[in-house]
């Protein structure tokens, strides 16, 4: 058909090698850790296949939301590819992670965790560019990633940010569901992208409150706030859910302290008609690894 598998997955695509393993999502958009790093020959690929058909089945038992947004593709060699031998767990979040995008894009509808699809709100692509709230946070991958322009297409239009929530959670979403299938002795990140990403939508929030009428007026429309209110919620859920294991963040408590600030909480708060959660359990454990 020609058309791209998916427009934020395009624009991922230029993003160079990250430093961390969460920055395979956008990365491996030009060439797919599988076919990267899989030996040759038709041997070594029927060996990929046979793993990428386990994998599949694994995910089924194991995170059945994850392996809805299999069924919903129509590609699915889109997300088999994503799929890594050496490292199951990531390479099938990565695969859920890149293939929310792709139905996203194709139903104009962002698949929710649990289960539905709420309509892509189109209007907010008029609010402020989210690349403004870049200079609030130290300078990460992430932030380099989702808020400099020239990157991806979240750091000029709101709706692409929102679309990077949603993936997120249905990333660490997988992982959560996954974790028996991580390897010993390698240091994960998982959670690290939706504390980013949820930090950068609440501060979003409350910029606009601050500092931008039209676009703080807009969120509150009912078709944007009950949007926002259904991909934060299922955000929350994920993240809270997640608190149980520790030590798959590298920076997700720097995030999540900062969504749980006064200013955007109580941003946040005007648009979900409730408090935020803050997930307190996520800050407790401290990271035992030594980091690089
Ligand atoms: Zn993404």
């Amino acid at each position: 058909m020609g058309t791209p598998p998916g427009e934020t997955g395009m624009h991922e695509a230029a993003v160079g090698t990250p430093p961390r393993a969460t920055g395979m999502h956008e990365a491996a958009v030009a060439g797919p850790p599988g076919e990267t790093a899989a030996p040759r020959g038709p041997a070594a690929a029927s060996q990929a296949g046979e793993c990428q058909q386990n994998a599949i089945r694994q995910l089924k038992v194991l995170d059945p939301d994850g392996y809805s947004i299999y069924e919903l593709i129509d590609d699915k060699q889109f997300f088999r590819r994503w799929i890594t031998c050496d490292d199951v767990q990531l390479g099938l979040s990565t695969a859920v992670h890149e293939s929310t995008h792709y139905v996203t894009s194709r139903h104009d509808a962002f698949p929710l965790v649990n289960g539905g699809q709420i309509g892509r709100p189109h209007e907010v692509s008029k609010f402020y560019a989210p690349s403004l709230i870049a200079g609030k946070f130290t300078p990460s991958h992430f932030v380099d990633t989702y808020l400099t322009p020239g990157e991806a297409s979240s750091a000029t239009d709101f709706l692409y940010l929102l679309d990077e929530l949603n993936a997120y959670s249905h990333d660490l979403n997988a992982a959560v569901n996954l974790d028996n299938l991580r390897p010993h002795d390698v240091e994960v990140d998982h959670r690290d992208g939706l504390a980013a990403l949820m930090a950068f939508v609440a501060v979003y929030v409350e910029t606009a409150k601050e500092s931008e009428p039209i676009t703080w007026s807009g969120l509150q429309e009912p078709p944007v706030a009950n949007t926002v209110a259904a991909l934060w919620k299922r955000a929350e859920q994920v993240m809270v859910s997640s608190c149980r294991i520790p030590n798959i963040g590298g920076e997700d408590k720097t995030y999540i302290r900062r969504f749980c600030e006064a200013g955007p909480r109580s941003a946040m708060q005007t648009i979900l008609g409730r408090p935020p959660i803050c997930p307190v359990d996520c800050l407790r454990t401290p990271r035992t690894a030594s980091r690089y």
